[in-house]
């Protein structure tokens, strides 16, 4: 008889595997949604829970080490962080925010306005963007009147966007905009499982700038947020979380294996083997490849065909007068193939409305699909390079009081052409297996909202299973 330490006899035991954002969110709705009758374990490898959330409060101003905003409309996000009773520190974007530039051959440009995923309502906000030349522009024009796209299925974004808008629309404009995003490389990024509506438009309108033109207007008034964070950073949802289920996280534990048995499964860790009920496998894909593969070969397989971009930010906290940022500027876009390295910066205290802090944090970004030197090289070298490249942008008469690289590995799951479908091969090789569940930024989204939602539709998943009292289930 293996050991079940801790566990009550009587209710269903499930093990959350990874304190991410995902396994959090999973662990939380599980308890919260399954009203006391679930037990739950997080079992996390590293020293601390969040993953990719990482606030560095060192400074007196939040330096995000990962993402630094929810996407107000993907509403799991900001109400999850009211749900936790942080609603009162949200903060929107900077009203005096301005957008970001973006570098091209020396020069910067603003990010011509009220494009989606690079696509205008009008031709003439790329035109005298600045960013195209007459080739650019030639193409552009000719995307107003496109012959019909005989490709039916999936394609790349770079393909679908080239095709309506021209390569140098893609390469200058959409990729730099997409790859804040998704850090992927835009010609291998799935158009149906990123941005869905444009392979909608084409259908509907045949011309992508025409099915931009045709979306409503944002209603007079003033414009409700787009993005909104916490005050004290993101981090700061991630303590919530973790104070509330505290005695359920189990850090420095990593699972080893997963063993099915019988109707149950083993969660093997250094410290022993617990059996549960049901598992949440909320790690990136390529882990839960390796656990997975004892109980579905399959999903395994699946699971490891999804690939990663390893990305690092590197925080400088400047003194103010040691940097001087550009008026009103959130930050700059870097496309692929320019001098520099770095694929963006982000100016904190002008996206954000922080007030006088007596800091000025800017976030410097590293990393691309398939191309892993910079993120690869020591913290000394990336925090020097940043710095030079830095300067390139905007004056930097000083020097920063305070640097932090931030790494991320596997990093950010590439949705390539056929994510979708590999996804629901996935799930239906894992229909066998009902309390085996997958969550995470691998699957139905990166973005932190989409991670909540995912890990709360597994936790509601669960919670119907256990409900329905099937085979396996200790009742109440
Ligand atoms: C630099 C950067 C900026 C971003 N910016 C934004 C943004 O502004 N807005 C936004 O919405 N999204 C943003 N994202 C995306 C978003 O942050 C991530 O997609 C999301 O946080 C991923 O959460 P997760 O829980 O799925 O995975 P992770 O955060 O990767 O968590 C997985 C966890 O599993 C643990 N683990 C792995 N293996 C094991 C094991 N064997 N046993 C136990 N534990 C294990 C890991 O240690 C980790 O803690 C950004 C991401 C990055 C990297």
């Amino acid at each position: 008889m293996l050991p079940r330490p801790g566990w009550a006899a009587t209710l269903p035991r499930v093990a959350v595997v990874g304190a991410g954002i995902s396994g959090l969110a999973a662990a939380h709705y599980l308890r919260t949604l399954g009203g006391g009758a679930v037990e739950v374990t997080v079992y996390e490898k590293s020293p601390r829970a969040g993953g990719a959330i990482v606030t560095d409060l060192s400074q007196g101003i939040p330096l995000e080490g990962g993402p630094d905003s929810l996407l107000v409309r993907k509403t799991a996000g900001v109400g999850l962080v009211r749900e936790l009773g942080l609603g009162d520190n949200l903060m929107a974007t900077h009203p005096g925010a301005r957008g970001a530039d973006i570098f091209h051959e020396g020069v910067l440009y603003p990010i011509p306005p009220g494009l989606i995923a690079g696509v205008p309502s009008s031709p003439a906000a790329l035109l005298d963007s600045g960013l195209l030349g007459p080739q650019g522009k030639r193409d552009l024009m000719r995307g107003r009147r496109p012959r019909p796209r005989r490709a039916g299925g999936d394609v790349s974004l770079g393909e679908l966007l080239a095709y309506h808008l021209g390569p140098e629309v893609v390469d200058r404009i959409a990729a730099p905009l997409l790859s804040g995003i998704y850090a992927g490389d835009i010609w291998q990024l799935s158009a149906r499982a990123t941005y869905p509506q444009l392979l909608e438009w084409e259908q509907r309108y045949r011309s992508l700038i025409a099915g931009r033109a045709a979306m409503p207007p944002p209603p007079p008034g003033p414009r409700a947020p787009i993005f909104m964070t916490p005050r004290q950073g993101l981090e700061s949802v991630v303590q919530a979380l973790v104070g509330a289920l505290s005695p359920q996280i189990r850090l420095n534990t990593p699972v080893d294996a997963l063993v099915p048995q019988g109707t149950e499964f083993q969660v093997h860790t250094r410290s022993g083997v617990d059996v549960v009920d049901a598992v949440v496998l909320a790690v990136p894909a390529t882990e839960a490849a390796r656990l997975s593969a004892e109980v579905e070969p399959a999903a395994a397989a699946l699971l490891g065909t999804i690939p990663y971009a390893p990305l690092a930010v590197v925080g400088l906290v400047f003194d103010p007068g040691d940097i001087e940022l550009p008026v009103g500027k959130t930050g700059a876009l870097v496309p692929k193939g320019e001098e520099l390295f770095l694929t963006a910066a982000t100016y904190v205290t002008q996206k954000w409305p922080y007030g006088e802090e007596g800091a000025v944090p800017v976030r410097v970004f590293y990393g691309r699909s398939g191309d892993d030197r910079a993120v690869a090289m020591s913290d000394e070298d990336l925090a020097a390079l940043s710095l030079t490249e830095l300067a390139r942008l905007t004056p930097v008469p000083g020097s920063p009081r305070y640097v932090r690289v931030f790494r991320h590995r596997p990093g950010m799951p590439q949705y390539t052409v056929g994510h979708e479908e590999r996804v629901q091969a996935l799930e239906k090789c894992l229909g066998g297996w009902p309390r085996l569940r997958v969550c995470g930024s691998a699957f139905h989204g990166v973005g932190v909202p989409d991670c909540i939602k995912d890990g709360r539709a597994q936790a509601e998943a669960l919670i119907g299973q256990f409900a329905g009292g099937s085979p396996g289930i200790k009742q109440a």
